[in-house]
């Protein structure tokens, strides 16, 4: 039996150890706001108290973290992962974060004969509970099928998607299709409100045709309910349409919408909403036309 150490118990790392556990795997979690691991305990895995404990004795270690700073502090920081791994340990980073940290974690990861791989997922908090991931896998291919069982308990769509850094290269492209989903959806809802038309059965039969998509069917109807609580923080929509901006550039490639979408993002979180669910840009839609100011009274002063 496997044992897992997973770092980073928030929206989405919590339910992906509970199908860990669910799979068969031995999990220690380690969280460092220590309630988030609460409900780990109660499903009977570990709880660690330091990163060194979570990773001692473990085959595994899988990091779900915000953002790079947060992966370097945990994983080459003092006390950190590869402080504790031993030779031999897959390290496996789920969280979104630059490809360019990602290559360095990889090579310092290298110099201690630990494996690493990066594997940023989509499908938010509904995907990490029912196991459904996609998951994006950078890393050596050996490596990569060591892992298939962890992968397996987590996501359904796994692919190996190439060499270093490609994982949240490609991550870095759903972040934006998503982004600009998100913002026509809203903008789309705003129009149909105006209208007077009637807002479930719209999304009912837009979703039933080449206007439906994932976003759509997800995020709908949270919406239409007001229902702003995370699953996918602004603040993190944020950090992923910097990566996205940066890598475009470093590039050379012209990302005009991207740089429109990140716009928008970045003023919702400078009035406030930085930790409502990023479909709150209907918020924000809905004050760029004066039709509603609920985005003032959701969003601390
Ligand atoms: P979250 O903020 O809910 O969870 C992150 C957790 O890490 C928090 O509980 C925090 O206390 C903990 N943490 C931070 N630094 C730590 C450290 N040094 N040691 C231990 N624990 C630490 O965030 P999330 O929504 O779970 O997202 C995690 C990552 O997954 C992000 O990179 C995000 O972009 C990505 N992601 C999120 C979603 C989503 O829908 N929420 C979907 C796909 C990918």
């Amino acid at each position: 039996m496997t044992t897992i150490g997973f770092i980073g118990l928030g929206v989405m790392g919590a339910p992906m150890a509970a199908n860990l556990l669910d799979a068969g795997f031995h999990v220690t979690g380690y969280n460092r706001s220590p309630e988030k691991a609460r409900p780990l305990a109660e499903k009977g895995g570990r709880v660690a108290g330091s990163v060194a404990e979570a990773v001692a004795g473990a085959d595994v270690v899988i990091t779900m973290l915000p953002d790079s700073p947060d992966v370097e502090a945990a994983v080459l920081g003092e006390g950190g992962v590869l402080d504790s791994a031993r030779p031999g340990t897959l390290l496996i980073d789920t969280s979104t974060i630059r490809p360019d940290v990602s290559r360095a974690v990889a090579a310092a990861a290298a110099e201690r004969a630990v494996r690493a791989l990066d594997a940023p997922v989509s499908g938010g908090e509904a995907g990490a509970t029912e196991g459904t991931l996609s998951i994006m896998v950078r890393g050596e291919a050996g490596d990569f099928a060591a892992a298939a069982s962890v992968f397996d308990a987590v996501g359904s769509t796994v692919v190996h998607v190439g060499p270093s850094g490609a994982g949240q290269t490609v991550k870095a492209a759903n972040q934006l299709i998503v982004a600009g989903h998100l913002e026509l959806l809203a903008e789309a809802l705003v129009f149909l409100d105006a209208h007077g038309v009637d807002l479930p059965s719209a999304i009912t039969v837009l979703g039933g045709g080449l206007a439906g998509s994932t976003v759509l069917a997800r995020k709908a109807p949270g919406m239409l309910a007001r229902r702003f609580a995370p699953g996918f923080r602004v603040d993190l929509h944020h950090k992923d349409l910097g990566i996205v901006l940066d890598a475009a550039r470093a590039a050379g490639v012209a990302v005009p919408l991207a740089s429109h979408v990140a716009d928008l993002i970045a003023s919702l979180r400078a009035q406030g909403a930085g930790s409502l669910d990023h479909s709150a840009l209907l918020l924000q839609a809905e004050r760029l036309s004066g039709r509603h100011n609920e985005l003032a009274e959701r969003t601390p002063e």
